[in-house]
């Protein structure tokens, strides 16, 4: 639980200015070269920044339903408590679905998908992970479903160090105290995420531990191949089945367009899709590759697997021209 607004409005003061924006374009409406306009937009929720009465809500930002908020970072771990304060509502999101509005008739080359479904991961955290979020997304309509997001508490770090690890990662965002009030340990974390997995019927044991009907889509093969098994190895885990495989993005992107993106930021520019959020909040940038990905299924690329974990050591590569 977090604290009560009574101590946020009384101790802590807001790191960052709430600012945005636009709103009502989807990612798709906004592809086309006359609407695209050049967005900067920079948000998100600190506990200061949960308590309504803590800041005015700008005129630019009345009304509309459609615009975009940040999300409740509380809400995303199913701690907000706000939920009966319109104005907390009028300020964050706490429904995914609302963002990625898609026009299905736009989809003029869709293909068919291997997947039903793909689970987008962007991990946050070099020493070990911070952040763990996945979007949910329909292979067939491009539809988010759901979202699942974590804050992970470093399992090998003094308190000290992860309270300076915090603030320097995500006191410039204004989520560190969100950070504090929800981190959990990287075991609970994957706990928790089989049973949203079982949920939604994309997992369970017996399939031998692997996803059903869906696959991780990541931008780069850094999160899967390289941090899941070693946060496993520093939380003394046996690495998870469902890890085995995955998608990664840049490569489906090379070889659909035959142009190289070095990051989400080039395929983002390229395809003149905004970007939305803080970059480096996970949860931003997992709702960003979302994007991303909704315009290549859209224009009609097969979104397939890239890589594959042969043995703990060797990971094989599916695709000849591939990012490196
Ligand atoms: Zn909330």
């Amino acid at each position: 639980m977090y604290r009560s607004a009574t101590a946020i409005s009384r101790g802590l003061v807001p790191r960052m200015a709430y600012s945005l924006c636009f709103g009502s374009l989807s990612p798709l409406t906004l592809s086309s070269a006359s609407q695209v306009r050049k967005l900067s937009v920079s948000t998100s929720i600190s506990a200061a920044q949960h308590d309504p009465s803590s800041t005015p809500t700008p005129s630019h930002k009345r009304s509309s339903t459609s615009r975009w908020k940040p999300m409740c970072l509380y809400h995303t771990h199913g701690k907000c408590n706000m939920l009966n304060d319109p104005a907390h509502l009028e300020k964050f999101s706490h429904s995914c679905s609302e963002e990625f509005k898609v026009d299905i008739s736009e989809f003029v080359n869709k293909q068919r998908q291997k997947f039903d479904y793909f689970l987008v991961l962007d991990l946050e955290g070099k020493v070990e992970i911070l952040e763990f979020p996945v979007v949910l997304v329909d292979a067939e309509t491009t539809r988010v479903v759901d979202l699942f997001h974590r804050f992970v508490r470093p399992s090998k770090m003094s308190e000290q160090r992860i309270d300076e690890y915090i603030e320097g990662k995500y006191g410039k965002l204004g989520v560190d105290r969100v950070w504090h009030d929800t981190a959990i340990p990287f075991e609970e974390v994957l706990q928790q995420f089989e049973v949203w997995l079982t949920q939604h019927r994309l997992w369970g044991k017996e399939l031998g531990g692997h996803l059903n009907r869906s696959a991780f889509v990541t931008c780069g093969n850094w999160d899967v191949k390289t941090k899941i098994p070693q946060q496993c190895n520093v939380s003394k885990m046996k690495l998870p089945s469902y890890f085995i495989e995955w998608i990664n993005l840049k490569d489906i992107y090379l070889n659909f367009y035959k142009r190289r993106a070095t990051g989400m930021m080039t395929m983002m520019r390229e395809l003149q899709i905004p970007s939305l959020g803080s970059h480096h909040l996970g949860i931003d940038d997992a709702k960003n590759i979302t994007r991303v990905l909704q315009r290549m299924l859209a224009d009609g690329a097969r979104v397939q697997i890239t890589a594959r974990r042969n043995s703990p050591e060797d990971v094989e590569f599916l695709f000849k021209n591939r990012i490196r």
